[in-house]
């Protein structure tokens, strides 16, 4: 079993990682507006990794005989001029979730959950990689500025990643 507290904030996780998905498809139809495919294909992928983290607090409340609690998503809000200023959000975003992450995991140790926490051993890890990877293509884009040429050849190199990022195996998602 799993004590009613960490399983109401792990529910509360699980709403967060939907909502993560749902705002990078929000992203994913911005840049499929600005004919940027590539950009459009990552964030949907992202997307699809965010599920995959949802599923993984879903299937852990269940395989410990605790109840999954579904909540409502809100609306995402896309408000971006550029790229950048998206990529921006992506890693304040990311950073928010990785708080998110250190503050259950403190939580769970309180509490002595060990389950909890080798789970949160992954996700602790995806979260390092998640920055990372906003930090690089926001790094990038700061870099190509206004060179249509170079933003052209990124998005290029962004519709590259497959199905199946993160670290469990697959693509490292650039
Ligand atoms: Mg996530």
């Amino acid at each position: 079993m799993i004590k009613q507290k960490l399983q109401d904030e792990i529910n509360d996780q699980i709403r967060a990682e939907f909502q993560s998905g749902w705002l990078y498809l929000a992203f994913a139809a911005w840049f499929e507006e600005q004919n940027l495919e590539g950009f459009a294909n990552w964030m949907r992928q992202q997307w699809q990794e965010e599920q995959a983290h949802g599923m993984k607090f879903y299937d852990h409340i269940l395989r410990r005989d605790g109840k999954v609690e579904l909540k409502d998503l809100e609306k995402p809000s896309v408000s971006a001029e550029n790229p950048t200023e998206v990529f921006e959000q992506v890693l304040d975003h990311e950073r928010y979730i990785t708080k998110r992450i250190h503050q259950l995991y403190d939580l769970a140790e309180k509490e002595g959950d060990h389950p909890l926490k080798t789970l949160l051993h992954w996700f602790i890890d995806e979260q390092v990689e998640e920055e990372e990877n906003a930090m690089n293509i926001l790094d990038r884009l700061k870099l190509i500025g206004d060179d249509g040429g170079s933003l052209y050849l990124l998005d290029r190199e962004m519709a590259e990643r497959g199905a199946g990022g993160g670290n469990d195996g697959g693509d490292s998602g650039q």
